[in-house]
C-alpha cells in the first residue's frame, strides 16, 4: 500500500511554550497516528531537538524548513543536513517557495540541498509550483518541468527517499487553494514527466499538495488520484483544524486497504 503523508510546516511561528501546546493539543485529539498516513511537523530550526523529545514515541516524525547543500564546512549561518538528523529530523523541505521569493534560491541549488539531505539520511520534501504570473502566461508545465528537471538531475532516482510537493504559489498564505482539478493536473504531469527517466519510480512517488489546505477543502484535493497528501502551512499552527485535515486525508483511503 502506498503511503499517505500530512506534514506541517510551522514557518517562522512558535516559541518553546507554543510548540509544546501545539503538540499536546495534536495529542490529545489524536493519541496515535494511522500507519496509513504519516503524520511530520516541520518546527523551526531551533526548536528541533525541543520537538524531538516532544515527539518521542508519539509516531508524529519531525522535519527543517530547509537545509545546506553541503553536509559541513566554512559556510557562516548554514545547517547541515547531518545536525538535522542527529536533532532528530527525518525530513527537510527544500526549495519552498518563500525560500526562493525571499532568500533568492534557484533551481540548481534546490537539487543540490536535495541530495545532500539524502545523503545525509533526510527525506528532503522537494517543493515545485509555478507564480500567478506564470500560469496566466501559459508557462505552468515549462516551469515545473524546469524545476523538476533541475531537482531529478542531481539525484536520479533514490526509491522511497523523496517526497514531492506542488506548491502553486499563488496558492501559498492566500486562503485560495488550486482547485482539486488543477491540482490534479499538475501532480499527473509531475507524475509523467519523473516516469520518462523511471516508470516505478514515478509511480511510487509521494506527490503531495501544499497551499491553503484546511479541514473544509482538504477531502476534495485529497481524493484526486494523483495526490498523495498535504503540506500545509498556516493551518498546521492550530491542532483541531491540523488533525482535522489528517481525518479528511485518513477518510480518501479506500477502506480494503490495510494498514
Ligand atoms: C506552505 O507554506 O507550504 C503552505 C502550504 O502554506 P499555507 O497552507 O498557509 O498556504
Amino acid at each position: 500500500m502506498k503511503k499517505k503523508w500530512l506534514i506541517g510546516n510551522w514557518k517562522m511561528h512558535g516559541n518553546l511554550a507554543s510548540n509544546k501546546a501545539l503538540i499536546e493539543g495534536i495529542r490529545a485529539e489524536l493519541p496515535e497516528p494511522d500507519p496509513r498516513a504519516e503524520l511530520v511537523v516541520c518546527p523551526a530550526f531551533p526548536y528541533l531537538y525541543q520537538l524531538k523529545d516532544l515527539t518521542a514515541g508519539t509516531g508524529i516524525y519531525v522535519g527543517a524548513q530547509n537545509a545546506s547543500d553541503h553536509l559541513q564546512g566554512a559556510y557562516t549561518g548554514e545547517t547541515s543536513p547531518l545536525m538535522i538528523k542527529e536533532l532528530g529530523g527525518s525530513f527537510t523541505i527544500i526549495g519552498h517557495s518563500e525560500r526562493r521569493q525571499y532568500q533568492g534560491e534557484n533551481d540548481g541549488l534546490m537539487g543540490r540541498k536535495s541530495l545532500a539531505a539524502i545523503d545525509a539520511g533526510l527525506i528532503p520534501v522537494i517543493c515545485v509550483g509555478e507564480t500567478a504570473e506564470e500560469r496566466d502566461s501559459g508557462r505552468t508545465h515549462e516551469v515545473l518541468a524546469r524545476q523538476l528537471d533541475a531537482a531529478f538531475g542531481y539525484i536520479r532516482t533514490a526509491h522511497d527517499k523523496i517526497i514531492l510537493a506542488y506548491e502553486p504559489r499563488w496558492a501559498i498564505g492566500t486562503g485560495i487553494a488550486a482547485t482539486p482539478e488543477i491540482v490534479q493536473a499538475e501532480h499527473e504531469f509531475l507524475r509523467q514527466r519523473i516516469a520518462i527517466r523511471d516508470k516505478e519510480f514515478a509511480a511510487r512517488l509521494p506527490i503531495i499538495y501544499g497551499g491553503s489546505v484546511k479541514a473544509a477543502n482538504a477531502i476534495s484535493l485529497f481524493s484526486m488520484p494523483d495526490v498523495d497528501g498535504g503540506l500545509i502551512g498556516s493551518a498546521a499552527l492550530n491542532a483541531t483544524e491540523f488533525v482535522a485535515i489528517y481525518r479528511e486525508l485518513l477518510q480518501t483511503i479506500p477502506a480494503d486497504e490495510a494498514a
